[in-house]
């Protein structure tokens, strides 16, 4: 495969931008070599600088469940476009998005729209602080919720001890108030709350952890955290920003039956558009400004046209019939067809999947699986580069790190996993 044209332009971009990217996760520091420039998508392929064909498993990260350019939302943000761009006061699509998104999440009393996963879970956390008048959070290692300062912490050299930064820039003081725990660990949970239960604001958990590669929590460990925040009078934070409306319509709240207080969504909801939100219970989400006294706001909060994409997207989600079914069936027979022609190959592989995401973890043969960040850490990532370069090489586009979920959108046709599967069993024939 030629990569010229990609090379040519990301060598320009590398001298104009860090690391010629506009977010990390785009680099490919974990494979080596340089990302590809993209130009289109359509459904479930992608068309890179060269003139590449690729089967694309990364959408966006996450959002674009129903594939690229959809022509249902395309439609829709042309029509929104052609209305302008934006007027900083209330349109028809907000009230429509709020009450569908109202509808499907079990949690969501009342919602407000913001425009990034960051902003989502950075607003909940400060209205868990302003709701209870408490200061510490608690996080969990090897999720991740958007680049808030109090949540990039790093756990102390304790079992449980309060964080220290994790990026130059962010002060101790930030981070002191943030308890990093160890994901899965229900234990660790109830210890954390017997010492510190009153002076905890807020919880905020991945219930199906996407940014350590796809580890689903337990029930028991969700419950837990259901238990434990309720007696303590501290706030339930689902971050469900890459689980939302993807892992079921009704998201992971309903696909566990546990009920947040608050929920952060993105990515889907914005079907490749900037929108993202934060809700929950009425009595919470009333502490907001203007009805209450946190202070949250923004200048392009629920703008018309990216409000279109989401709402076209959820339109499709909520309007087809078993449209989750038929997505987790397809991710379902790719993941384990995966697993199974690394076996074949004799490589130590784990697919671990919920609803339209899955990872294919070179795992520590020692571990049954990946359940925390620990076991997660302990994966071949040398072989992962060579799985990501090889699929590349055969027209697959994966997510540059063993450490990211891969997506699954309702335009990729059973077609497309056969091709995954043949290049896959291809390549590791060939290891
Ligand atoms: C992507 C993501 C975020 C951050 O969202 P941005 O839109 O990138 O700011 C937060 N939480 C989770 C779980 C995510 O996957």
């Amino acid at each position: 495969m030629n990569f010229t044209t990609s090379r040519a332009i990301f060598a320009k971009t590398e001298k104009l931008i860090p690391g010629g990217v506009n977010s990390p996760a785009r680099a490919f520091g974990a494979v080596g070599g340089n990302p590809l420039i993209i130009d289109r998508g359509a459904g479930s392929k992608i068309y890179d600088a060269d003139g590449n064909e690729f089967i694309d498993y990364v959408l966006s990260w996450g959002p674009l469940i129903a594939g690229h350019a959809h022509p249902a939302v395309i439609e829709a943000v042309g029509r929104a476009v052609r209305e302008g761009l934006g007027f900083g006061a209330p349109t028809r699509g907000e009230t429509e998005i709020a009450e569908l998104l109202i509808a499907l999440s079990p949690s969501l009393e009342k919602v407000r729209l913001v425009s990034s996963g960051t902003e989502a879970t950075s607003s909940a956390i400060r209205l868990a602080r302003g709701y209870t008048g408490r200061d510490k959070i608690v996080k969990f290692r090897g999720c991740y919720h958007g680049h808030v300062d109090s949540l990039l912490v790093a756990a102390g050299s304790a079992a449980a001890t309060f964080g220290v930064p994790n990026s130059p820039g962010i002060t101790a003081g930030c981070a002191a108030d943030t308890l990093v725990l160890e994901y899965n660990d229900s234990e660790g949970v109830k210890d954390a709350f017997s010492r510190w239960g009153k002076e905890i604001a807020g919880v905020i958990v991945e219930p199906v952890a996407g940014n350590m590669g796809v580890v689903p929590g337990t029930p028991e460990f969700l419950g837990t955290l259901r238990e434990a925040t309720r007696a303590a009078g501290s706030v339930l934070i689902f971050d469900e920003v890459m689980s939302g409306l993807r892992v079921a319509l009704g998201s992971a709240q309903a696909r566990y039956g546990i009920t947040p207080d608050l929920s952060t969504f993105g990515k889907v909801i914005g079907g490749g558009l900037p929108v993202a939100a934060y809700g929950g219970k009425a009595e919470i989400m009333d502490a907001v400004i203007p009805v209450g006294k946190v202070f949250q706001a923004g200048t392009l909060s629920g703008n018309p046209v990216a409000v279109a994409a989401g709402l076209a997207t959820l339109k499709i989600l909520a309007g087809t019939e078993n449209f989750h079914a038929d997505l987790e069936a397809k991710t379902t027979r790719l993941a384990e067809g995966l697993e199974e022609a690394a076996r074949r190959a004799g490589i130590t592989a784990t697919a671990q999947k919920c609803g339209a995401m899955f990872t294919l973890f070179f795992n520590d043969p020692a571990d049954r699986g990946v359940t925390d960040w620990q076991s997660a850490a302990r994966c071949d990532e040398k072989l992962f580069a060579r799985y990501f370069w090889g699929m590349i090489e055969r027209g697959i586009y994966l997510p540059c790190s063993q450490f990211e979920a891969n997506f699954t959108s309702s335009a990729h046709t059973d077609e497309d996993i056969d091709r995954t599967l043949d290049a896959a069993r291809e390549l590791f024939a060939s290891f």
